[in-house]
């Protein structure tokens, strides 16, 4: 089985998230989204909001799970026996940021591959931080967050 974990915040899922998870479907079996308990990031959504959004934006794609988890990624792969992490890219900052990442993975873990794909272009300035300052200030955040999340924000 080729099992991939696509980890992250998701705080909120955005537009971008999606397409990454839709785009990397038909490369894996199975893709876990895997939701962190981030300790430096400051959380706008509960774990369990987090989950259930992500829930209803995938419940249409039977090969995507979505569980939360604490703890080192690399362990997590290893616990759902998973040899692939997915991971998106926008720009270069995200790019210098990802390969840090992979390259210490791969010590970690040598037999876990990471894999990226790219954003498209509509969804490179797209960001969970931003989309929470909207909802923060109540503004409309219907461009950015895919509709069937954006019914647990309304
Ligand atoms: P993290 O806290 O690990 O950065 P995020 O939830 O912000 O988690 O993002 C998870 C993954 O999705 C990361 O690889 C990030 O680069 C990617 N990502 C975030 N926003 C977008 C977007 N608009 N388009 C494509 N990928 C994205």
């Amino acid at each position: 089985m080729r099992i991939a974990v696509f980890p992250g915040s998701f705080d909120p899922i955005t537009l971008g998230h999606e397409d990454i998870v839709r785009r990397a479907a038909p490369l894996f079996d199975q893709i876990i989204v895997a939701v962190g308990v981030n300790s430096t990031k400051k959380s706008g959504f509960s774990n369990e909001e987090r989950v259930a959004m992500l829930e209803a934006v995938f419940a249409d794609l039977p090969s995507v799970k979505v569980q939360s988890f604490s703890g080192l990624t690399a362990d997590f792969c290893k616990e759902v026996e998973a040899g692939w992490l997915l991971r998106g890219i926008r720009n270069s900052s995200d790019f210098e940021y990802e390969c840090t990442i992979a390259q210490m993975t791969k010590k970690l873990s040598p037999n876990l591959e990471t894999t990226v794909l790219f954003t498209k272009e509509e969804y490179s300035s797209i960001s969970s931080t931003v989309v929470r300052e909207i909802i923060a200030n109540g503004g409309d955040v219907s461009a950015f967050v895919p509709p069937a999340a954006l019914e647990f924000i309304q």
